[in-house]
């Protein structure tokens, strides 16, 4: 499984749709400042899922659409997919390549698509749980999280082992019929 490529619209300095492919392999993104190479990490880890906008490092969630700039008028509508290879099944899905969409529009109204058909949020979420990528899964390691990881308590450690072993998504489930239980 690796990721193919990045689909951009109106998300955080990328006003036009822009393609941003990768191959397999090891991929170096290089520009001045400010030019967007954090940004194109926030479009992944966005897409994936992220709900938190300091993490995105915005204020609210709408900073992540186009705000406009000296040249072109602000947009309404961010949207990023990111599509990825599953010739090897990694992900579990029969899909041989996977897209998940994430779209938000200024009036707070958020879609999902998975291979652009549209879904539930959940459908997503499960979907890179199942498969070891979800947000807080290791698949993005952000600036200065090496630090935190190195100097984090023991049984905060645990859990990057227990994600890494695939151990986590059991957790979550169980966690998940408990709360059913109650209900
Ligand atoms: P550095 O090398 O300093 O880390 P970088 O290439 O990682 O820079 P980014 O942080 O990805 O740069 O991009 C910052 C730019 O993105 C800033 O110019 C900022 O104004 C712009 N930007 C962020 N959010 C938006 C938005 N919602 N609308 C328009 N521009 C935005
Ligand atoms: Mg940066």
């Amino acid at each position: 499984m690796h990721l193919k490529r990045l689909e951009v619209t109106g998300f955080k300095s990328f006003a036009a749709p822009l393609d941003i492919d990768f191959n397999e392999g090891i991929t170096s993104i290089v520009g001045p400042n400010g030019s967007g190479k954090s940004n194109v990490a926030d479009g992944i880890r966005w897409v994936l899922g992220e709900q938190s906008a300091k993490q995105l490092r915005g204020a609210k969630m709408e900073d992540v659409i186009f705000a406009g700039s000296d040249s072109r008028k602000r947009v309404n509508i961010a949207e990023v997919s990111l599509i990825l290879d599953n010739e090897d099944e990694y992900m579990m899905s029969d899909f041989s390549e996977i897209s998940l969409t994430r779209r938000l529009y200024r009036t707070g109204e958020s879609e999902y698509f998975l291979n652009r058909k549209p879904c539930r949020r959940k459908d997503i979420v499960d979907l890179l749980v199942d498969s070891g990528l979800g947000k807080d899964a290791y698949s993005m390691i952000g600036q200065g999280e090496v630090d935190q990881i190195l100097s984090s308590k023991p049984e905060d450690r645990r859990t990057i082992f227990e994600d890494a072993a695939g151990v986590l998504k059991y957790k979550s489930r169980k966690y998940e019929s408990e709360k059913k239980l109650q209900e």
